[in-house]
């Protein structure tokens, strides 16, 4: 039987998995949330002898259930390749007891990559299996990884073009490098003079346009998203959690159903909403540890049952997780409210209008498995230098915002359950603030020699993705107001 998906905004409009991929927003602005949470059909035993392919077949099969056996497998072989430059694809690494779950062996070194990677080709194979003659335009805001991820994945890649928006300011230098020298005709890098929710805001009313989604109609093209409000990407995050769990059976790391915490570095709710189905699958998940920067409006929520945006929005060491609306809190806020579109809808628009809502004391119930904290920009750096100094493991700041979480939760609660740490980038896509981090002396360096020094004290090799970029040339050099983000659509796809 299919699983349907439904907004989270209308109580009617079921669509398959493939329409829903294909959307990526519903029409009326909702996201699309699975009617149920499938439960796993294999044995720990078996899934602990599976591959992280045969893993991501036996947890996408059962959420993309009108995808045919070979249609699945052939987009997850397509995409869990040698892109990777390890073949477990999101290893573990024990350090002070703690496992850190790497995802970030990919090609852009970051997290998005577990996703992004296979995002075309299942958008592909939804378009073939829905009879879209249109060519697919991916549009897309990025806080600095998402962007790189998607044109990875997504350049040259016949029948799709992207076009990728970034705050001017708001990305680390090698990240706002790997995407304006991204290569690809298919391809649109544009930094925009604002922050982040600009982006994203843009990018939404775009999608939003009627009037501009029929004269690209004529044209022959239509919108999807590559962001994290796709299913096509939140569906891939689950694989590693399940992932995870089996590899530390395997390793003998944990008892068959032990319970395990999972802590997540958290910016638009993706990745830890992930590990909440995989909970919700079967894996003995107990918390759900949901780390912030700086920008801590999640930790509020979580305190006080508040979502409330009105803050300063606050430049961290930590860009991907500069954020004040976490898109994908939606839909926990519509599971939690019995999958009550009109209750969510409430809430939505009072988000829109006064930028907070507050949810009921039941709801909070139902989200009593999360914890929430933040770090400051002083406790991530002291985070990355005491592992440092410790171990001689080397964590990104997102990843160290989330190990000082752990910390923080330990010493509150005295809990002392074996836990996973989402490690979502490589130290070498931030390299300065990793390497100031740990001494404040390498700040006179250059960028390129920093990341010959990360590799010397961390002792591993430069990953490719940043060899890349050493020499290659800007071929991304447009800059416009947020106001102009349509004109410079419509001017890309000529129309
Ligand atoms: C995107 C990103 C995050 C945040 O993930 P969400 O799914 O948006 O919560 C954390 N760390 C890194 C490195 C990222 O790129």
């Amino acid at each position: 039987m299919d699983l349907f998906y439904r907004s989270t905004r209308s109580n009617h409009d079921a669509v398959k998995a493939s329409q829903a991929i294909l959307k990526g927003l519903a029409d009326d602005g909702g996201l699309y949330v699975p009617e149920s949470v499938p439960r796993l059909d294999k044995s720990f035993e078996a899934l602990s002898e599976m591959t992280y392919q045969e893993t991501a077949y036996e947890v996408m099969k059962l959420f993309l259930t009108d995808f045919t056996e070979s249609e699945l497998k052939d987009c997850i072989n397509k995409a869990y390749d040698s892109k990777f430059d390890t073949e477990q694809i999101a290893p573990i690494v024990e350090a002070e007891g703690t496992y850190y779950l790497e995802l970030f062996h990919g090609a852009t070194i970051a997290f998005k990559d577990m996703a992004l990677s296979i995002l075309p080709h299942l958008l592909i194979t939804s378009a073939k299996k829905n009879n879209v003659k249109n060519e697919i335009v991916i549009l897309t805001a990025t806080s600095g990884d998402t962007g790189k991820a998607a044109l990875a994945g997504f350049a040259d890649v016949k029948g799709t073009k992207i076009i990728v928006f970034y705050p001017k300011n708001g990305v680390s230098p090698i990240q706002e490098k790997q995407m304006i020298t991204q290569k690809g005709e298919n391809t649109l890098v544009v930094g925009i003079t604002g922050n982040f929710d600009d982006a994203q805001t843009g990018v939404k009313q775009l999608f939003g346009d009627k009037e501009l989604a029929e004269r690209m109609n004529q044209a022959g093209f239509q919108f999807s998203s590559a962001n994290s409000i796709n299913i096509g990407r939140l569906v891939p995050q689950i694989v590693y959690y399940v992932y995870s769990y089996s590899q530390l059976l395997k390793m003998g790391k944990v008892e068959k159903g032990e319970k395990i915490n999972v802590v997540v570095p958290t910016g638009n709710f993706g990745n830890i909403l992930a590990a909440y189905f995989a909970k919700h699958m079967g894996i003995p998940i107990a918390k759900l540890i949901c780390a912030s920067n700086e920008n801590k409006v999640l930790y509020d929520f979580f305190e006080t049952g508040i979502y409330d945006r009105n803050r300063a929005f606050v430049l961290t060491s930590s860009p991907s997780m500069d954020i004040l609306i976490s898109s994908n809190l939606e839909r926990l806020i519509y599971l939690t409210a019995g999958a009550d579109a009109d209750k969510n809808v409430a809430f939505m628009n009072s988000l829109a209008t006064s930028g907070r809502y507050e949810i009921t004391a039941d709801m909070r119930e139902h989200m009593k498995d999360f914890y929430g904290n933040y770090a400051s920009e002083q406790e991530t750096t002291n985070t990355i230098k005491t592992l440092f100094e410790k171990t001689g493991y080397v964590i990104d700041t997102h990843t160290a915002v989330a190990a000082c979480v752990l910390e923080k939760y330990k010493k509150e609660t005295g809990d002392e359950t074996k836990t996973i740490v989402a490690s979502t980038a490589s130290p070498f896509k931030f390299t300065r603030s990793v390497m100031n981090a740990i001494d404040i002396k390498y700040d006179t360096m250059g960028d390129f020699a920093l990341v010959d020094e990360l590799s010397k004290i961390a002792k591993i090799k430069v990953p490719n993705a940043i060899e890349e970029i050493r020499t290659a040339s800007i071929l991304h050099d447009t800059v416009c107001e947020k106001e102009d983000m349509k004109a410079v659509v419509m001017r890309f796809l000529g129309i």
